[in-house]
């Protein structure tokens, strides 16, 4: 087992991460930009470095400062957690040239996965259903006609480089496809210095559900159920919960088998993230994979007893996997509230300094947070400030287990959305879980403020 890890990343992941390795007897490196000093990752690890000024491109994706910091404090290996380098398959290259160990998959299974193109043809070959569309990149816009004719409009032109809810265009007819063709291509060219394209068919009512998987350096891969993230804003997700109250057991089964299957195809080692699109049928294809861990992991370590860190970095140290898959059971229900530091309806960030801080608490709470009471929220970074995770027998019981965290959260000085969560829990549709990924922005949209 490692001696030292070394977190290159801010936040409520980055304290997530020290507290596995305390847990685990790993010392700690964190590495803070200028405007992260007073950071909660800072403080509690073991070491601290500064790597650069407040921009995330002058530290948190500085690769050669990471590196020194990596090489001044002697660590071993190096966690990602999410954003940020977390998926750049030429930092873990270079992590692991300089001898560290990558706390993730290989480079190459990122590097197939970060690519939507050749994501797709991979899972083609593996027997993974994919959304109907294109067979790979689309290069001129008669291919463009012929395909979207072939699949029906609706379609969505999407950036094969593409992420985070960037570079996808949906068209409803073939008079726009023409120019949503050229503004995507323009734009993905500009945006991730990949102009490559493709086309699926726009499904309209699906619901967003993701298969947790873990894999081994000895060829062992399980899966640990799956998340139901149809709750999104600009493709943001927003709530999340373990399992999906949608999926019967026959559909799990068969979700988690091609979740499996897809991760083999790509030899994946480390925690990992098979995201699907499911239709009111059931019927399921995939869209991508994440190559890293996600925001929404503690609902799958709730229901499953797994800590996903943990065992992140004892496959990176080369111990194989203690559990096989029918060792993991599922309990329960566990509820994920993403807390923002932004206008609950209008969404503007609100930086700022925390005034007063008070946690939820109680039976069965979980807060992974990184914020205090005087705390300065830095106007330079992704606007979550922490995550508040409810279990309990059933769904019902998690949703009003919810609502009372959330109604017991203070937190004064800076505006949150605590309000929408509380709206969004006791709504029926919510309740009834009667709901798709344009639940919630048609409901904003409804909304008479
Ligand atoms: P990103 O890598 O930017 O997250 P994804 O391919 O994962 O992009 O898609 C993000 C979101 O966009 C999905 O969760 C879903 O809400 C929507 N989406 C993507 N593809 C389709 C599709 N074919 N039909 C309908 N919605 C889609």
């Amino acid at each position: 087992m490692f001696h030292k890890i070394l977190i290159a990343n801010r936040g409520e992941i980055a304290v997530r991460i020290i507290r596995a390795c305390k847990e685990l007897g790993i010392r700690s490196v964190a590495v803070y930009s200028e405007a992260d000093r007073d950071s909660m990752h800072a403080r509690l690890a073991d070491e601290s470095v500064c790597i650069g000024p407040a921009a995330g491109a002058q530290s948190y994706l500085n690769i050669a400062a990471i590196m020194a910091a990596a090489e001044l404090t002697d660590a071993q290996a190096i966690h990602p957690g999410y954003g940020f380098l977390a998926e750049n398959a030429e930092f873990a290259e270079i992590v692991i040239e300089s001898g560290l160990t990558w706390i993730g998959p290989s480079p190459e299974s990122m590097r197939i996965m970060g690519d939507k193109v050749s994501a797709k043809q991979k899972m083609e070959v593996a027997g993974v259903p994919l959304v109907p569309g294109s067979d790979g990149a689309v290069s001129d816009i008669e291919e463009a006609k012929a395909i979207a004719r072939k699949a029906g409009f609706p379609v969505i032109v999407k950036a094969s480089a593409g992420g985070g809810g960037r570079g996808m265009k949906v068209v409803h007819s073939e008079a726009a496809l023409p120019n949503a063709f050229s503004m995507c291509k323009n734009e993905a060219g500009a945006a991730f210095g990949d102009d490559t394209v493709f086309i699926e068919k726009f499904l309209e009512e699906p619901r967003h559900i993701e298969v947790q998987v873990l894999g081994d350096t000895h060829g062992n891969i399980v899966h640990l159920f799956e998340r139901e993230c149809s709750m999104q804003r600009n493709n943001q997700k927003v709530l999340e919960e373990a399992p999906s109250p949608f999926v019967d057991e026959e559909t799990r089964e068969k979700l988690c088998a091609a979740g499996v299957a897809a991760a083999r195809a790509v030899n994946y080692v480390g925690a990992g993230t098979i995201e699907f699109l499911m239709n009111p049928d059931k019927s399921f294809y995939f869209i991508e994979m994440n190559t890293r861990i996600q925001v929404e992991h503690p609902v799958t370590e709730w229901i499953t007893g797994v800590d996903l860190i943990e065992w992140q970095i004892r496959v990176a140290a080369g111990e194989e996997l203690a559990f096989r898959q029918s060792d993991i059971k599922k309990k329960g229900h566990a509820i994920e509230c993403r807390i923002n530091a932004e206008h609950p309806f209008r969404f503007t960030p609100s930086p700022g300094t925390i005034e007063l801080y008070h946690a939820p608490g109680g039976r069965s709470v979980r807060v992974d947070s990184f914020v205090y009471t005087g705390y300065r929220i830095p106007p330079h970074y992704d606007s979550m400030i922490g995550k508040i995770i409810t279990h309990a027998r059933d769904r019902q019981k998690c949703i009003r287990r919810m609502q009372r965290a959330i109604d017991e959260l203070v937190i004064l000085g800076v505006t949150t959305n605590q309000e929408l969560h509380q709206r969004l829990l006791a709504n029926p549709g919510f309740q009834k879980a009667d709901f798709n990924i344009h639940f919630l922005e048609r409901w904003l949209s409804q909304m008479h403020l």
